[in-house]
């Protein structure tokens, strides 16, 4: 599915020298995608789990195809970068459609790849590639940096110091937090385990992509507001610490508690 090397290589430079030294970048690590899609593997019901098996290429699970978008999936469909975020500003209350130019954002994207994977006429092979987007976009869409922005591509403008190392705020919360916090996946599945109480999958279960949206906003905007009540959104050159670590963490466990949950209602219903 890749483009020969040369070409990637010099895509690769061409966008480097487009953007000068502030690399973009629109994805959850691949930690983050594998998390909630642990979390969402596990919530399958025997339909959806045969159905995205006779999807999947032999052998592949959910878990491994979550990060196919990022990792293949630029070069095998031109184009789709845009496909995985929504740039809300952080002055905005809430997402309007206006802010999804041409629809060429992650709401109508997964509205799109919805109704191609129920689509029984649709060719096999437009429904894999439906399946590979959709899982990727519903979790990256819970990555609240894929939603709020300042002016600074949902961060990655900004770039700040985090215990010591530059990086951008969009990176630190597709990443490096995770990754701070703990670099094993399962201890994360673990970690995230206590949310998934009854309560919390019936609250999360409602609502449109545009609710999720939403709250990816409304956590962006404190992630740019830190500290609390603090009167300027975050500006490059910005020093973070352990204390930001603190504040992010039981935000990280919500959002990918709820992108599992939700991606696995997605196949559940889809695949009724
Ligand atoms: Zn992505």
């Amino acid at each position: 599915m890749r483009l020969p090397r040369t070409t990637s290589a010099w895509r690769f430079a061409l966008v480097l020298l487009t953007l000068g030294p502030a690399s973009t970048s629109w994805a959850w690590g691949p930690h983050g995608h594998r998390i909630a899609a642990r979390v969402a593997e596990a919530r399958l019901n025997p339909g959806a789990r045969r159905a995205v098996s006779e999807l999947l290429l032999k052998g592949d699970t959910l878990v491994d195809i979550s990060t196919w978008a990022d990792q293949d999936g630029h070069d095998a469909v031109p184009g789709s970068a845009p496909w995985h975020y929504v740039n809300v500003p952080i002055t905005a209350t809430h997402y309007e459609d206006r802010f999804c130019s041409n629809g060429n954002c992650v709401v109508a994207k997964i509205k799109h790849f919805r109704s191609v994977l129920t689509d029984r006429r649709a060719p096999l092979r437009e429904r894999q590639r439906a399946l590979l987007f959709l899982v990727h976009l519903v979790e990256d869409v819970h990555q609240p940096l894929h939603v709020g922005d300042n002016h600074d591509r949902g961060g990655n403008l900004t770039q700040i110091q985090f215990l010591g190392e530059g990086t951008n705020l969009h990176r630190l919360w597709d990443s490096g937090l995770i990754n701070e916090i703990d670099r094993n996946e399962r201890a994360w599945v673990e970690r995230i385990e206590p949310q998934l109480t009854r309560e919390n999958i019936r609250a999360w279960s409602r609502g449109s992509v545009e609710d999720w949206v939403n709250e990816s906003l409304e956590d962006a905007k404190s992630a740019y507001f830190f500290p609390a009540g603090a009167r300027r959104p975050m500006e490059s050159g910005r020093l973070l610490g352990k204390d930001y670590v603190t504040f992010a963490r039981p935000i990280l466990e919500r959002r990918l508690a709820q992108a599992g949950v939700r991606l696995a209602n997605e196949l559940n219903h889809l695949f009724e």
